[in-house]
């Protein structure tokens, strides 16, 4: 089974993927960890994009896509997985089908969570102040600054490019709410 999870800074696909991935059997996928874990191993991937993430913009299509790319072929990934946070451009999108496509290979759903902008504002507040008081480390975008950015980048960058240009597969994506056990 192949997925795609999608939504908001802070709307918990993290949470919600990796579920999905237990109950299913298949592996979890997400962008955001695979460049976090690049930043802190110092790699050449983590060096061009730490600046870029610690303000909270997209990191560029091409890097990306190139990441998911070459991840998609690894053997945990065989018996499927869910693509947590990626696509988040109609050009990742396009990408992802053409990927798909020459493996022939499929998407099997989209989900989306939906969730109100005020209540993420307030988990992204909790979820930093929860991982400093245990003592683990804080994500340098986790707060509300660098939120908004996020924010508006999912607002501006992922949302029309996904929603409104039709595209096939993500024009009948299910709307879930997160509040809901998947
Ligand atoms: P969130 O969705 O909560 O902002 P993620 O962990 O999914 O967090 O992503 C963190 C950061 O990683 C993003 O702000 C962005 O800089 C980068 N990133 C992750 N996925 C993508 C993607 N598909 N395209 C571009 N940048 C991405």
């Amino acid at each position: 089974m192949r997925l795609v999870l999608l939504g908001p800074p802070g709307a918990g696909k993290g949470t919600q993927g990796s579920r999905i991935a237990k109950r299913f059997g298949i592996q979890q996928l997400s962008t955001g960890d695979m460049l976090r874990e690049a930043a802190a191993a110092g790699t050449p991937l983590g060096l061009r994009t730490k600046h870029i993430m610690d303000r909270g913009e997209l990191v560029p299509d091409e890097v990306v896509i190139a990441v998911v790319a070459n991840r998609i072929d690894q053997a945990d990934a065989a018996n499927g997985f869910v693509l947590d946070g990626f696509p988040r451009t109609l050009l990742q999108a396009e990408a992802l089908d053409r990927e798909l496509a020459a493996r022939r290979m499929g998407l099997d759903a989209v989900l989306e969570l939906e969730v109100n902008e005020d209540v993420l504002l307030v988990r992204i507040k909790g979820r930093a102040e929860e991982a400093a008081n245990q003592s683990q480390s804080v994500r340098r975008d986790d707060n509300p600054e660098v939120f908004k950015t996020r924010l508006k980048a999912y607002r501006a960058q992922t949302v029309p490019s996904l929603n409104t240009t039709g595209h096939k597969d993500y024009s009948r994506s299910s709307t879930v709410c997160s509040r809901l056990t998947l």
